[in-house]
């Protein structure tokens, strides 16, 4: 086998030069057959399906290849040669002619022996789940949309700013934070008043995990007009739910000199294309998931890529609400801040489409966004998606110093903390706009998938970090 190169098995499926001798490396997904013959189906994670390897019971009876430990997870190699399939559902196959063992997988105990686990229990075994046809295909599809973001951006003039995960600014306002400090468990220094005395600590101040990369991607992008962010986000609230996570991805484009169309113009144009990506470069994943877990999925994309999201204030959508026939678990009254029922309403069962809604209350939003003429809404909007809810949060930010200051203070947001934040208003400030995309949430909608722990490799939630 030594000096054959391996190829993967994508590129042998798709191959047209036939009847030469290949090397192959992957996992045994199945092994199936008689005494005549045996195929193994081998996978190596290149793509969603499979090799067919078709070994003669002459040279690999079955017996062999069980004590050889050709079994369903093992990790082997196949030297043989590449063949026009005679059977269905592939083209072409190898004929092995030499197979070896690197690593073999106990049938008795390898938990993914048999097919068909539900999602929860593969969730428990988050570290062999990406194994199954399921998570190969969202992890692949999870790669196919980053790439197309860094690409979307890059192609349109954007720059990729790096925010810094530990902040020492807990005024973001966006969730609860997660502390970071290296000061003893047992026993932490204490200042005057008995609490823990931060001075002493690591950066000599009270340190979080960011919420989001927004305020550093603003000062940003009053330098470089167009920027991104792309990074690891972390809120430590407590909700339990398919489309929260405690450690989550967020994209958050920031852009000089846009306003609020703009910045819809602009959610939109990237959502769509995000979609459209996923069309054209993912199509055996997403038939998969289709066929698997959602046959409306495929129709479900190619809707979003059709059409153009519905736009309208939160005072309109307060008002369809209302008039709603529909009973609602919580009321909804101007002033509130929607519920996930209540956009999921909107865009399901009235608009049926994507909707973005604008000009929200400014006591359920931000301290700095910016300020509508009316004194009573801010230019807020919010995209929510079918199946989804939220899945853009942003906003035209307020530029104007004074309004920034009393916003903050009637927020009781401490102004000493954000001092390098209000030098952007203070030093050639303008206007400027932005919003964050969950990436998770983004991956949900992709792949049709139900719950957020099922689209990210380890996550985390509470009361569970295991892996
Ligand atoms: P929600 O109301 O759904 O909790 P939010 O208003 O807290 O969302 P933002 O602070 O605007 O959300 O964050 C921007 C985007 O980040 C959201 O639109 C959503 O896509 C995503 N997001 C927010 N919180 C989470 C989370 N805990 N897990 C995964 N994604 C999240
Ligand atoms: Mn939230």
């Amino acid at each position: 086998m030594s000096d054959l190169r391996k190829t993967s098995v994508q590129e042998l499926l798709r191959s047209t030069d036939l009847d030469r001798e290949v090397l192959v490396k992957g996992w045994v997904r199945t092994r199936r057959g008689n005494k005549y013959v045996q195929f193994i189906a081998v996978n190596d994670g290149s793509g969603f399906n499979s090799i067919q390897v078709v070994a003669n019971a002459e040279q690999f009876p079955e017996e062999k290849l069980k004590a050889d430990g050709v079994e369903n997870g093992a990790a082997i190699a196949v030297r043989g040669r590449l063949v026009a399939s005679q059977g269905k559902g592939q083209s072409v196959e190898i004929q092995a002619e030499e197979i070896t063992v690197y690593g073999s997988a106990d049938p008795t105990t390898y938990p993914l022996q048999k097919k068909g686990h539900s999602l929860e229990f593969l969730r428990e075994i988050a570290h062999l789940r990406p194994r199954t046809n399921t998570f190969g295909a969202v992890l692949r599809i999870r790669h196919a949309m980053s790439f197309a973001i860094h690409k979307y951006f890059n192609d349109h003039g954007y720059f990729y700013i790096h925010t810094p995960i530990i902040t020492g600014s807990d005024a973001e306002g966006a969730g609860q934070m997660f502390r970071v400090t290296t000061l003893s468990d047992t026993k932490p220094p204490l200042n005057e008043a008995g609490e823990v005395d931060y001075t002493a600590d690591f950066f000599g101040k009270a340190t979080n995990l960011t919420v989001s990369g927004q305020l550093e991607g603003e000062v940003a992008a009053m330098a470089l007009g167009k920027v991104y962010t792309f990074g690891p986000t972390f809120r430590a609230e407590n909700s339990n739910t398919a489309r929260h996570l405690a450690e989550f991805w967020m994209i958050e484009p920031e852009v000089a000199f846009n306003d609020l169309q703009d910045n819809m113009d602009l959610a939109e144009d990237f959502l769509r294309s995000l979609v459209r990506y996923a069309l054209e470069h993912c199509p055996d994943d997403l038939q998969f998931l289709n066929d698997q877990y959602d046959k409306e999925l495929l129709n479900r994309l190619q809707f979003v890529v059709d059409n153009e999201f519905k736009r309208l204030t939160y005072t309109e959508a307060v008002e369809i609400l209302k008039s709603a026939k529909q009973k609602f678990e919580f009321p909804v009254d101007w002033g509130t801040d929607l519920q996930s029922e209540h956009e999921r309403y909107l865009v399901e069962k009235h608009f049926k489409k994507p909707v973005i809604l604008t000009n929200y209350p400014k006591d359920i939003k931000a301290f700095y966004m910016k300020l509508d003429e009316d004194g009573r809404t801010v230019r807020a909007m919010d995209v929510l998606f079918p199946g989804i809810g939220e899945i853009i949060g942003g906003s035209q930010r307020e530029e104007d110093m004074q309004k920034l200051t009393q916003r903050m203070q009637e927020m009781h947001v401490p102004e000493e903390d954000l001092w390098w934040y209000l030098d952007t208003r203070r030093y050639g400030s303008a206007p400027h706009a932005g919003f964050g995309l969950g990436f998770e949430r983004l991956i949900l909608f992709i792949t049709g998938m139900a719950n957020i722990r099922d689209v990210i490799p380890f996550p985390r939630f509470p009361k569970s970090a295991e892996f």
